[in-house]
């Protein structure tokens, strides 16, 4: 959930041959959009553009016609290839001038890291006339801020974890300041057990236009999101709204909600085998140890997972975890005898209150008609037994969904189990 204020909308320009030739990936507009959401910004447009100064310049000037926000990053390094600076002031129209202060910033820099000062650093306290210099506490090349025809244009160095400092330090606090004065309030909640249509089914009527409340729906690998947006005069009243249709949606949906907002199965189980204070393992075939890096993924983990065993092959089923050959033989690896014994034989040699185990077909060769590609069997043994569940994923999903697709179903079987 946010706040924010709706104001301009704001067009991302990311700079770099290697971002457009596909060498590298662009996730600073995608963290940028991400945060000038939550400021209530409406980011209408990515584009990335090669280190090409005329072409910098003519979309730097593109953008500030369209929107009143532009939000540059890259290309402020000192090498030649780097010419956000020079693009920026030919499309102001304004010469390059050294700005002083950061000049010295950039050689403190330099003394600071016991490195050489190269002459070419210099370039970097160079800004176009009439722009203010943003400073840079992380690397050597400062950001500035500059108006562009209507618009404020912003440059930020492409290193994301420079980018990301200077745009909470220097260009957050702006766009804050520029608020109108509506409350922009924002509610996720994270379901699984049903597909993206059944939800949007059993939800269809709130998520009709023109209702207070924006309702929308995304899924990805069988997790689904269900986001609310309100926009209201004050945060109390931006607030009730939203809870009203987060109990509605709540009394539809039940069980099947997970969680909210940065929630992940793999978190909510690890809140609820803390609280009960029992412990976990894993025995893995299909995913190999995804299933023990998602448990893993959760800082503090160890409170209760004790740890997990990787048995892709048969043998290593039998000598790991004490899976009786002839089963296999007689079932295949892929079965629901095998799953059970791979989470017994676990929880005899780990001592954990639960175990997880997987087994399955995850493709794209290996499958037949009686055992299609996505076949996946997971048992969940605990004290009292093993319950086994068969599961048809989907012989059309590559590999690495059927993969990630377990691992949510064993989650949120042993979720299920907890609540
Ligand atoms: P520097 O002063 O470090 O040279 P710069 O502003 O010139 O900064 P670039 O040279 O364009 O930035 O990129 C520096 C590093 O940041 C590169 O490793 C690049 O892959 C990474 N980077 C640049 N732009 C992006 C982006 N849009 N998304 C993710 N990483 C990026
Ligand atoms: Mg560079």
């Amino acid at each position: 959930m946010w706040y924010a204020v709706r104001i301009v909308r704001a067009e991302l320009i990311s700079i770099g041959t290697e971002l457009a030739s596909g060498l590298a990936l662009d996730t600073n507009s995608a963290w940028l959009a991400g945060e000038l959401a939550r400021l209530g910004v409406e980011v209408t447009r990515h584009v990335t553009v090669t280190d090409d100064r005329p072409a910098i310049a003519a979309e730097l000037d593109r953008a500030a016609g369209s929107a009143g926000i532009v939000l540059v990053t890259g290309g402020l390094g000192p090498t030649d290839d780097d010419v956000t600076r020079e693009a920026l002031a030919d499309a102001m129209g304004v010469p390059l001038r050294t700005d002083q202060a950061s000049l010295e910033q950039v050689r403190a820099f330099f003394v600071r890291l016991g490195r050489r000062f190269a002459e070419s650093n210099t370039r970097q306290a160079r800004f176009p006339e009439g722009a203010a210099p943003i400073e840079n506490p992380w690397g050597t090349a400062p950001g500035c801020r500059a108006r562009l025809g209507e618009a404020t244009v912003y440059c930020l160095p492409g290193v994301p974890r420079e980018m990301k400092e200077m745009f909470r330090q220097a260009v957050a606090p702006d766009l804050r300041t520029l608020a109108r004065g509506a409350v922009i309030v924002t509610r996720t909640l994270r379901c699984f057990g049903a597909g993206e249509s059944t939800i949007g089914d059993q939800i269809a009527d709130l998520m009709a236009a023109g209702r207070p409340v924006t309702v929308g729906i995304t899924a990805a690998e069988g997790l689904i999101s269900i986001r609310l947006i309100t926009e209201a005069r004050d945060e109390t009243t931006a607030e009730t709204l939203l809870a009203q249709d987060e109990a509605d949606l709540r009394r539809r949906l039940g069980v099947l909600i997970y969680g909210t907002e940065d929630q992940t199965l793999a978190s909510v189980v690890g809140d609820l085998l803390r609280q009960g204070q029992h412990t976990v393992a894993t025995a893995e075939s299909c995913t190999g140890g995804l299933l023990a890096k998602h448990l893993t993924d959760v800082p503090g983990s160890s409170a209760y997972l004790l740890g997990g065993l990787v048995t892709y092959s048969n043998r290593g089923k039998s000598d790991l975890l004490g899976v009786d050959p002839l089963l296999i033989e007689r079932h295949g690896a892929v079965s629901e005898e095998v799953a059970r014994q791979m989470a017994a034989g676990c929880r005899e040699r780990t001592g954990a209150d639960f175990v997880l185990s997987t087994t399955g077909i995850a493709g794209p060769g290996g499958g037949t008609p009686e055992k299609p590609v996505g076949l996946v069997y997971i048992a969940l043994a605990r004290d009292g037994g093993a319950e086994v569940k068969r599961y048809l994923l989907g012989s059309q999903l590559p590999r690495s969904s059927i993969r990630e697709r377990t691992c949510a179903t064993a989650l949120n079987m042993l979720r299920l189990r907890l609540q």
